[in-house]
């Protein structure tokens, strides 16, 4: 995945030049607005010194660096208590998701979450970090943050259980054999359900998926197309 980078006002983080094994945790935050960008926010801490800052800001299409990982951001302190045993400013990565609100209740639309498991499962793997060192703001000082996954906590589950979704890597034969028991083949992009479009469309856009618009036109299966959402969602295949 792709990420941007523009460096945080001097006054918002500390420089620390941190090793891999000094980054333990992940720390995940929401930015309570409603319709602000993940450039917004790079941009503001940008321009603002307010002494507090994030790593990362995560919104439907975008993330955002704002802070070095090897430098400690202002994100997860508390001059009152710690919940969490061990995870600091110190020793954890901080990860703002750009939130919504609707009816007086934050969210987070799923193009965010889905670029957020992205960067976590990136960062997991680049740090030797496991699923549950990835913490929630709350869970490090109580404070409501990020709301839309401490108010549901089965949006939470589902968030880490997508952490650790094993990416299928069937054979060929076994692929094969998947399209042999298949029932439901789409022929047409536009016969693909919601939930496998943006996948197939994105494979054509590459090239990598042909066949639309000749006599037998996509002849893909269901089985097959789940695959390939399952690793689009892992970032096998890029943005
Ligand atoms: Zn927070």
């Amino acid at each position: 995945m792709e990420i941007r980078f523009q460096q945080a006002n001097p006054g918002n983080y500390l420089p620390a030049s941190r090793g891999k094994g000094q980054i333990r945790y992940l720390v995940i935050h929401f930015t309570a607005n409603d319709g602000d960008t993940a450039k917004n926010n790079a941009d503001y801490f940008k321009n603002t010194n307010v002494s507090t800052s994030a790593h990362y800001f995560v919104d439907e299409k975008e993330v955002w660096q704002s802070v070095r990982d090897a430098d400690v951001a202002w994100h997860c302190g508390t001059r009152g208590t710690y919940f969490h045993p061990y995870c600091r400013n110190g020793n954890s990565i901080g990860i703002e998701l750009c939130s919504r609100m609707k009816n007086g209740q934050y969210y987070f639309q799923p193009g965010t979450v889905e670029n957020a498991v992205q960067l976590v499962r990136m960062l997991m793997k680049k740090y030797g970090i496991a699923p549950d060192c990835v913490v929630r703001h709350y869970d490090v000082t109580h404070k409501n943050c990020p709301a839309p996954f401490v108010e549901n906590a089965a949006a939470w589950k589902d968030f880490q259980r997508k952490l650790t979704e094993e990416v299928d890597d069937m054979t060929a034969d076994e692929v094969k054999n998947l399209i042999a028991q298949s029932k439901t083949v789409y022929n047409t992009v536009s016969s693909v359900p919601d939930w496998g479009r943006a996948t197939v469309e994105k494979l054509a856009r590459k090239g990598w998926l042909k066949g639309e618009g000749s006599a037998t036109g996509l002849n893909l299966p269901e089985e097959v197309l789940r695959v390939l959402v399952i690793n689009d969602r892992a970032g096998i295949y890029g943005d």
